[in-house]
């Protein structure tokens, strides 16, 4: 008799419906500024066509892979490696590179050259990509301007991981 008056609190069924509203919630929040963005770039876009000056211009949509924007002037895109005009590498070995490398992705080899203005050449120069943070100090160490990362590729993406390893022949190209 006295169950059927008793209330028994279900703490799980209550949890779940928290966070049941906690979604519902972000939903409508996300949903709200993706409407705000789509509202605001409509707007600008709308005053410009009327030649309407505004702080900044709406947003739009680039058609990548089939359009693509220009590099920034100073971007930092794929290493490669200088040569001389005879065709030899501009490197000398030194090793500054893969010393200020933070990553610790440079491993070069250093091989006697008989020619004394050169000294040292790179018998071995690898670049492991897959640990490259790209923060460009290997270009700023090279006393020699030999190693630049100017190639604009950008698109790294590989199936195999040991093709992100450059070794000397595809890094002089
Ligand atoms: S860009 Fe930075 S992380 Fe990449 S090889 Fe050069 S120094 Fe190392
Ligand atoms: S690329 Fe430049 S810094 Fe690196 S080993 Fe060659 S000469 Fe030295």
């Amino acid at each position: 008799m006295f169950d059927q008056y008793c209330y028994y609190w279900d703490y799980n069924e209550f949890y779940k419906m928290i966070k049941q509203i906690g979604y519902f919630v972000e939903i409508v929040k996300g949903s709200l500024i993706t409407a705000r963005h789509f509202w605001v770039n409509l707007s600008l876009h709308i005053l410009n066509l009327f030649h309407i000056k505004t702080k900044r211009k709406g947003a739009v949509t680039i058609q990548y892979p089939e359009v693509r924007q220009p590099l920034a002037y100073r971007h930092r895109s794929m290493h490669r490696l200088m040569k001389h005009t005879d065709g030899k590498p501009r490197c000398v070995a030194c090793m500054l590179c893969a010393t200020a490398c933070p990553s610790e992705c440079i491993y070069v080899e250093a091989a006697e050259d008989p020619d004394l203005e050169i000294q040292k050449y790179p018998s071995k120069f690898i670049i492991d990509l897959t640990r490259c943070c790209f923060c460009g100090f290997c270009v700023e160490a090279c006393p020699e301007d030999a190693i630049r990362m100017d190639t604009d590729e950008i698109e790294l993406a590989r199936y195999d991981k040991e093709e992100l390893v450059f070794d000397l022949d595809k890094l002089l190209g």
